[in-house]
């Protein structure tokens, strides 16, 4: 291959003359030598008249003086500098641009000349050729931006990789203050912003001026570190950090302090990707902020950083019960019919020293796994019990508890007799007590399970059916199966309204379990139209957030002591027998509608979305829906065909242009859609529509 020398100098002048992006060239002083035809044009000055001048004059007094001194400092360090600008053509016209800015050095290594690129920013904001994005300087700091942050790190990466491996490699710091909004909380935000600046100042102070300092958002900053930083200059760096950051500053008289968590990770060691690379460094500082604050970490891949989790909590569970680091939080069960609170579940939570508070979902597998499960277990009975006991010398309530059983516990063939020795400690009457069994538990074994059903159930203790729906079981299964309860699984329940198939299985679950004289309380309710759809279906209780979330113990003796109850709508008020829904995402078009049809003494619900009016029917029973078809996300006709499904006697008009008459005709044939009214619409026309319907008629 030939060396660069090697091409004729006519072809360089070519090259710089027919470049489709501008080219200025200017001494070290930023005077300019040269300007390619391009960037004239752009501009429109000759080059008479801008040779020998500074490129500043032409630029528009909107671009920051703080990204002039930005740019100043990084190419003159020998770095390369990327940003928009607000340049000024000769007519006077503002026009942004995108500039990488590089120095040029002689022979012995010397910065003699700046060479930049330009382009014309015509979307005005994204990134580009240039990969720039508008504004690259954080005005409360001065620093670059998120932005051009990763455009250094861009450049850093092309870098190195025309330099090949050795020595190119850098690091990327995340630094997040911890508790940074107790500080704007406490003291304003002018001495927030103060602070920013104090630790900006900081940081800047303890890396070189090749590296770079960022900040990328509200109290995070980011820096740059060059020159393949090892391990140990790193982790010294770090500490660096942390201490200036945690040294008081003295802001309006106050003194301020705070600390911060850093993640580190470093190219090409956990990533080549510029973002990856910052995402792992954010989710180091993460891991730091999840333990406390106030540290540093490495980024560790996911799944080495799980096996550390599993080692760790393993050795954690093993006297987690010693350490008295569990706690229970109890949901209430509330009677759909009455509203009343008839039950809890015991929940267990490990707050964990370094963690804090862990849900079972990520420790329960754990204990299961490595058999620390029963010793965990055979607490969590214990302890319900106890506070049960607790709440009985308070008050005469008694509130069946029910608990999880892990699958270990319950094969364990020494359970029952468990069960009978801590009731018997207690005092507690057996029917106290409800054990949750999932189904997928009951299935690893039917023979064991039918056995172990049998002696549980002949201690007086209650029995439900956990997670039913997704375990498989037969019904055949299900009706020799001496349980009390059936709880349905929130998969279920959470599309329960929106979902034709899965209402159809809660409620043939409903009417199953009833045949065979168990209750059934439906698990993880959120909303109103969820409760009410299960009340409609005859299911007995509920468990969810739409009445209470897990609480700690006193908080949910609050709640029983004081009878609060689920006041969910009467059956009658649900009932109204002229009721319409009105669907569109457009407020305007809800609104003259809304205002048209009052009058004809409707009682009218309105909706600005398929899941919306979903929502409504659930909770209400309405007689005729009028549909927009065009909508986001969910169309006029899936809204309707749902609701045929879901409420076959409802009427359904849909309100549309012509142009969708294709899928209109069709969804009318297959019976979805009761009429179709095009838009726009005669108004006297569409409110007899809508008597019609209301009575019935075609
Ligand atoms: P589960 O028995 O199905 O418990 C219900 C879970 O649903 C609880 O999660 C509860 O917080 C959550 N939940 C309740 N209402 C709502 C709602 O409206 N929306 C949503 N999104 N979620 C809701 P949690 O406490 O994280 O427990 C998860 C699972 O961990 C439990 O599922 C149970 O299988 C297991 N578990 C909990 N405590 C124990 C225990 O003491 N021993 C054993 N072996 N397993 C336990
Ligand atoms: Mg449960």
């Amino acid at each position: 291959m030939n060396s660069p020398s090697a091409l004729p100098e006519h072809l360089f002048r070519l090259m710089i003359e027919q470049n489709s992006v501008g080219i200025v060239l200017t001494d070290r002083e930023g005077l300019i030598l040269h300007v390619n035809p391009r960037q004239l044009k752009a501009s429109g000055y000759t080059l008479d008249e801008v040779v020998g001048k500074n490129p500043r004059i032409f630029s528009a007094g909107e671009t920051p003086a703080k990204l002039y001194e930005e740019m100043w400092t990084t190419i003159l360090a020998g770095n390369i500098w990327h940003g928009d600008i607000i340049n000024q053509r000769k007519n006077g016209e503002t026009y942004r641009e995108l500039v990488r800015i590089s120095p040029i050095r002689d022979d012995v290594g010397e910065i003699t000349h700046f060479f930049a690129i330009k382009e014309e920013n015509l979307e005005g904001n994204v990134t580009n050729l240039l990969g720039g994005s508008l504004a690259t300087v954080d005005p409360l700091t001065g620093l670059p931006n998120r932005a051009m942050l990763l455009n250094r790190v861009h450049a850093t990466i092309q870098d190195a990789q025309a330099a090949g491996q050795q020595g190119s490699g850098f690091a990327m710091l995340v630094v997040d203050l911890d508790r940074f909004r107790t500080i704007n909380d406490a003291y304003g935000h002018l001495a927030g912003d103060e602070l920013l600046r104090r630790v900006a100042a900081r940081l800047k102070e303890a890396v070189r001026q090749t590296d770079t300092v960022a900040r990328t958002d509200g109290n995070e900053f980011c820096l740059l570190l060059l020159g393949d930083p090892s391990q140990t200059l790193l982790e010294d760096l770090a500490r660096r950090l942390l201490s200036a950051i945690a040294t008081p500053v003295e802001v309006r008289d106050q003194h301020l302090s705070v600390t911060a968590s850093i993640g580190i990770a470093r190219f090409p060691l956990d990533t080549r990707d510029a973002e990856t690379l910052l995402q792992r460094a954010f989710s180091a500082m993460g891991a730091v902020k999840s333990s406390g604050g106030d540290g540093l970490r490495f980024y560790v891949p996911q799944a080495e950083q799980q096996a550390l989790e599993f080692t760790d909590l393993t050795e954690g569970l093993r006297d987690v019960v010693q350490r008295n680091e569990l706690i229970l939080h109890y949901q209430p069960r509330v009677d759909l019919k009455t509203g009343n609170i008839v039950g809890l579940e015991a929940l267990v939570r490990w707050q964990h020293p370094r963690y804090g508070m862990i849900a079972p979902g990520r420790f329960i597998p754990v204990a299961e796994e490595t058999g620390l499960i029963v010793n965990l277990s055979q607490w969590v009975i214990r302890a319900a019990l106890e506070q049960q006991r607790a709440w009985r010398k308070e008050s005469d309530t008694l509130l069946p508890v029910g608990v999880n059983l892990s699958l270990r516990h319950f094969r364990s063939g020494d359970l029952p007799n468990f069960i009978e020795q801590a009731l018997a400690e207690t005092g507690l009457p057996a029917n106290c007590l409800e054990l949750e069994i999932s189904e997928s538990t009951m299935m690893r074994d039917p023979t064991q399970a039918f056995v172990m059903v049998d002696r549980i159930r002949a201690l007086g203790v209650r029995l439900a059916l956990d997670d039913f729906g997704t375990g498989l079981s037969s019904l055949s299964y299900l009706s020799r199966l001496t349980v009390d309860a059936v709880k349905i699984d929130q998969t279920f329940v959470r599309d329960l309204t929106s979902n034709p198939t899965n209402a159809s299985i809660v409620a043939a679950i409903i009417a199953m379990a009833h045949k065979l004289g168990k209750r059934t309380v439906a698990v993880g309710v959120e909303t109103e139209g969820q409760a009410l759809q299960l009340r409609r279906h005859d299911c007995d209780e509920m468990q969810g957030y739409y009445f209470s979330r897990p609480l700690p113990p006193d908080e949910v003796a609050a709640l029983f002591l004081t009878n609060r109850n689920l006041a969910l709508k009467g059956e009658e008020e649900a009932e109204t027998s002229r009721t319409l829904l009105l669907v569109d995402d457009e407020p305007n078009i809800l609104n003259s509608l809304k205002r048209l049809l009052r009058r004809d003494g409707y009682r009218v619900l309105t909706a600005g979305s398929g899941a919306e009016a979903l929502e409504l029917l659930a909770a209400n029973s309405v007689q005729v829906i009028v549909s927009d078809h065009r909508m986001p996300e969910m169309s006029g006709v899936d809204l309707l065909s749902r609701a045929r499904d879901l409420y076959p006697h409802t009427r359904r008009i849909i309100l549309s242009g012509y142009s969708d008459i294709g899928t209109l005709t069709e969804a009318i044939n297959r019976g979805a859609v009761w009429k179709f009214i095009s838009k726009p619409w005669e108004d006297e026309a569409l409110k007899l529509e809508i008597k019609a319907a209301f009575e019935g008629r075609a």
